[in-house]
């Protein structure tokens, strides 16, 4: 019997455990293939081939619920996935073995059509978490430093229009839960219900399934933008400038004035497509942890309540004020940021494009050697945004003196700043 919202007329509940029956297609976190490995399959089209709690597209499930809510979208339909396989390689290396490595993406994400192309093709839904594209990117700011000469187009990296090739990869999220668990030193039954609970108990699994060990969490997941040569990012040799950028849509997208993340996130590029044309690789990594990982509205509240504050705006009161309105002065916990770096091999960064301690302290507490670390230029930062600048150097930021040298401050200190470095 069939209904046109769901094959099944009965709702299959999951707070509690069902018959025992062992799923279909286990995952070994960490084994050496990814037949070995085995699938993770987040897909609701045939709900006895799921092993892992959550939906593919993890925010995005909600509106494909709409879509087949609305009767847009059969809740059957599988991706045809021909013709969508990376444009180029991310091959394996040894931290896709190693299960403490990586543990908040799928390393394998991208192969899945190729790996499980039989499984797919008996009616298996098995999806790419990762997907590998090439693109050109326009930026007024590109165009600006061409016209300024901080930048010349080679024809290949940048093109004499201000177009800068590039290759991009979105990645969703996909947490092995007894790693998160150790990564952020909680007992994992202690993860899991904190987790089930603060998201209103919408993922029973998380309490009543701990056979399955994998999570999609309905959060955003990160794009990689790399300049130049892909296959020297993970070569001993090759040489890595690189930007680690946490979202800040408001001055990413539509240059607010706040505070420093787009002239941070363009001064990134810019060191990337320069440092690319001598045969380095630039790479981007943009993480969807709007407002410091506390949401845009969080982040509004706390603008108002900065500006209107009796001592004025000041940096003294600058992490303050975020504490006051969400308990916290920062949710981003940087621990699982370098996943990525070890996903494509990156073992070193030569220039380091970032002046936050806790990205650094991550990177480096991951195993990811760091060599010069490159401070954004004081013209580059909008008037309005000295108060979180300096802020963010009295907290511990990396800003080199006068001198030279690096004024490392309390590395294990709040820095943090407004939402991006
Ligand atoms: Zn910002």
């Amino acid at each position: 019997m069939t209904t046109p919202l769901n094959r099944a007329s009965h709702i299959r509940l999951t707070s509690h455990p069902g018959a025992g029956a062992p799923v279909r297609f286990p995952i070994s976190w960490g084994a050496p293939t990814a037949r070995e490995r085995g699938p993770v399959i987040g897909s609701v089209t045939r709900p006895s081939d799921r092993n892992v709690i959550g939906a593919y597209g993890g925010a995005y499930a909600l509106y494909r619920a709409l879509a087949v809510a609305a009767g847009a979208l059969n809740p059957i339909q599988r991706p045809d996935l021909t013709d969508t396989a990376p444009v180029v390689d991310i091959p394996a290396n040894p931290a896709w073995r190693d299960p403490a490595a990586i543990v908040a993406l799928d390393p394998w994400g991208h192969l899945v059509g190729e790996a499980f192309a039989d499984e797919i093709g008996e009616g298996v839904d098995i999806r790419p978490t990762i997907a590998v594209t090439r693109a050109q990117l326009t930026m007024a700011e590109v165009a600006q430093a061409i016209d300024k000469g901080r930048l010349v187009p080679d024809g290949a990296i940048l093109h004499p229009g201000g177009a800068v090739s590039v290759t991009k990869i979105a990645i969703d999220p996909v947490w092995h839960l007894p790693g998160i668990a150790r990564r952020f030193q909680v007992a994992e039954p202690t993860l899991r219900r904190v987790l089930f609970e603060q998201t209103g108990g919408i993922y029973p699994e998380l309490v009543t399934r701990p056979d399955l060990a994998v999570f999609l969490p309905p959060i955003g997941g990160a794009t990689v933008y790399i300049f130049g040569d892909p296959a020297r990012l993970a070569d001993p040799a090759g040489r890595v400038t690189c930007r680690v950028h946490d979202e800040c849509n408001g001055s990413d997208v539509f240059g607010s004035d706040i505070c420093t993340c787009r002239p941070y996130l363009i001064h990134g590029i810019e060191e990337c497509i320069r440092d690319a044309q001598t045969g380095s690789v630039g790479l981007v990594v943009y993480n969807r942890k709007e407002g410091r990982a506390l949401g845009e509205v969080t982040k509004f509240l706390v603008y108002n309540a900065r500006k209107r504050a009796a001592a004025g705006d000041t940096a003294d009161a600058y992490f303050e004020r975020t504490e006051c309105v969400a308990g916290v002065q920062d949710a981003r916990f940087q621990e699982l940021m370098p996943d990525v770096f070890h996903w494509l091999g990156v073992t070193r960064i030569d220039r380091f494009v970032s002046m936050s301690n806790m990205k650094y302290e991550a990177l480096i507490n991951a195993g990811v050697a760091i060599g010069e670390r490159v401070a954004i230029p004081d013209d580059l930062v909008p008037a309005d945004a000295h108060v979180e600048i300096e802020a963010k150097k009295a907290a511990g930021y990396y800003a080199p003196t006068p001198a030279d040298g690096a004024m490392l401050g309390d590395v294990r200190g709040r820095g943090i700043d407004d939402v991006s470095d």
